[in-house]
């Protein structure tokens, strides 16, 4: 279906990345007219798509209606939040809404890409109300693994949302103003007509944890360590690096910072007002001056990315640092699902030098998510008492399980979020209506192109099967003037007496010979059926389907 115009009585929400992945959320809100959109991130790239680092939603089915969106809610500055907005926004056209914050994170990408001069950004505060088009929008403190995480109470005249964001209940959160519960406890007064709530740690039992709780383990561990220590977590988390940097000069270690997100993010959060109380930060190039035991070293890479501090560290190739015998290495995070890999091949780098490795324990918490376990779960639900619970980020198991949880809690009706399905809120009982086109969007180069592009299918295929291009020089009579040139890339190691392709060159020699015979002289004719022929012995010899093409010059 085709994104409808919502009457005035109708409330829509309409989730088009998000709800099926973790990662690049982006939601709309629909009434009166216009629409709302809460969020517009990346997620990281898919292996299977070769050099693809970011995807985002593709936004086809709205893009047409781009005048009655209302405008661009970013609920915080993590990536899967904020990531695509630099790619997206040339689309939507639209003002976008952020706190301090998100509002510089957002202004260095967009620089990045030359729009920052045409985006229109308008500073929000917690605590604050504003209006969007129709919709009258309360932003409410909440706690994350982030500074400025905000909730969106979404008023209008046909019912009343409420959007959690990403959220945990951390009553000590060591920076920020934290979760506002007593202002959550009032929404059960409120006619809550729905809840769009995170679903991330919906199979988590328990509570996630505050940030107070990783101090005492990680004083302990850092008092405890001889050599250098690194620490390393995302540069997002401005909270654990106050935390971490604390630490390190009550121990009477100088805090060094390793890698430029981590460079970007503090002068971000200063330019905002935090870590005021900090003294300035070592340099990577200044490290090699203090004493092994007198310097902490917070740095970013702890997914194992290739071109991350850490892991130049852990293979030598960083200019200013090195790791040794007796130094240790803290993971003060989380390893994200589908790097576990290449977080282990790092570490066993780090093992090889010497390094002792420590990571987060439930004997030795190090590390807590920002995402609400179960019991955080059913407190907010008691607390906002919404009719519906709409299940968003995660993937289809954990938004299954979170409607399943959700029910068992007393709340009456819960909704799976599905990326492309639209839901009517109101009037009546919420339901799905009907589906929308939907899809991802990777970055390819300087091009935004969808998953099934013909590029990325010919990518996938030379990744796993290489490539072969041959081209035959002929004279009318379809006589090789010279040796076919054959260029066969990745199909097949050579070994001595079998090159591939000299093997090609051969088969074309002869196969050329077989349609003098049968008078077929049709150039088309013989692309298509020789192409077709080498398939097959290639298939056969070799075992693989390369890509491949094959193409005569007539020499008249
Ligand atoms: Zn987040
Ligand atoms: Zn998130």
């Amino acid at each position: 279906m085709n994104l409808p115009r919502p009457k005035n009585d109708e409330l829509m929400f309409l989730p088009l990345g998000g709800s099926g992945e973790i990662g690049m959320n982006f939601n709309l809100y629909g009434h009166a007219g216009k629409w709302l959109i809460v969020d517009c991130g990346v997620t990281f790239g898919d292996p299977l798509y070769g050099s693809v680092d970011v995807a985002m939603p593709d936004i086809i089915s709205i893009e047409e209606h781009a005048n009655s969106i209302s405008g661009l809610l970013l609920t915080h500055a993590h990536e899967d939040h904020i990531g695509a907005v630099h790619h997206l926004w040339p689309y939507l056209r639209c003002p976008i809404y952020a706190t301090d914050f998100a509002a510089e994170v957002l202004i260095r990408k967009l620089k990045d890409v030359g729009l920052e001069k045409e985006v229109e950004i308008n500073i929000i505060k917690i605590d604050s109300k504003i209006k969007i088009g129709p919709f009258d929008i309360e932003i409410i403190s909440m706690s994350h693994s982030i500074i400025e995480p905000s909730s969106a109470l979404i008023s209008t005249k046909a019912g009343t949302v409420f959007h959690t964001g990403d959220w945990k209940i951390d009553y000590n959160p060591q920076l920020g103003e934290g979760i506002d519960h007593k202002r959550l406890k009032k929404l059960s007064n409120e006619n809550i007509l729905a809840m769009v709530c995170d679903s991330t740690n919906v199979l988590v039992e328990g509570t996630s944890g505050s940030e107070e709780d990783v101090i005492k383990p990680l004083t302990n561990i850092i008092k405890e360590s001889k050599g250098r220590v690194f620490v390393s977590t995302f540069a997002s988390n401005v909270t654990r690096l106050n935390t971490l940097a604390k630490i390190g000069l009550s121990l009477g270690r100088k805090v060094a910072l390793v890698g430029q997100s981590m460079w970007r993010m503090t002068e971000i959060a200063k330019a905002c007002g935090y870590l005021s109380n900090l003294p300035s930060f070592v340099s990577e190039r200044d490290i090699k001056n203090f004493d092994k035991d007198k310097i902490l070293i917070i740095c970013t890479g702890s997914q194992g990315e290739p071109r991350g501090a850490l892991n130049r560290i852990a293979h030598g190739t960083h200019r200013d640092v090195t790791i040794s015998n007796e130094d240790t290495v803290i993971f003060s995070s989380r390893v994200i699902p589908g790097n576990e890999v290449s977080i282990s091949e790092m570490q066993n780098r780090l093992s090889e030098l010497g390094a002792n490795i420590i990571e987060s324990t439930n004997d030795c918490l190090i590390h807590v998510s920002g995402h609400p376990a179960k019991e955080e779960l059913a407190q907010m639900y008691s607390w906002v008492k919404p009719k519906t619970l709409i299940a968003v980020h995660g993937e289809t198991r954990h938004i299954n399980a979170h409607v399943k949880y959700a029910l068992g809690q007393q709340i009456s009706n819960a909704i799976p979020g599905r990326n492309g399905s639209l839901i009517q809120l109101a009037p009546g009982e919420p339901r799905f209506i009907g589906e929308l086109e939907h899809g991802r969007l990777i970055v390819d180069g300087n091009d935004l192109i969808t998953r099934n592009s013909e590029v990325i299918k010919q990518r996938h295929k030379m990744m796993y099967n290489g490539s072969v291009h041959a081209v035959l020089l002929v004279d009318n009579d379809y006589n090789l003037l010279s040796d076919p040139s054959v260029m066969a890339a990745g199909l097949a190691e050579i070994i001595e007496d079998d090159n591939p392709e000299n093997f090609i060159k051969n088969f074309i020699k002869d196969d050329i010979k077989s349609y003098y015979k049968s008078k077929k002289l049709d150039k088309n004719y013989i692309e298509d059926s020789m192409t077709l022929a080498l398939k097959r012995i290639i298939k056969v010899k070799y075992m693989k389907r390369p890509l491949l093409k094959l193409e005569i010059n007539i020499l008249n």
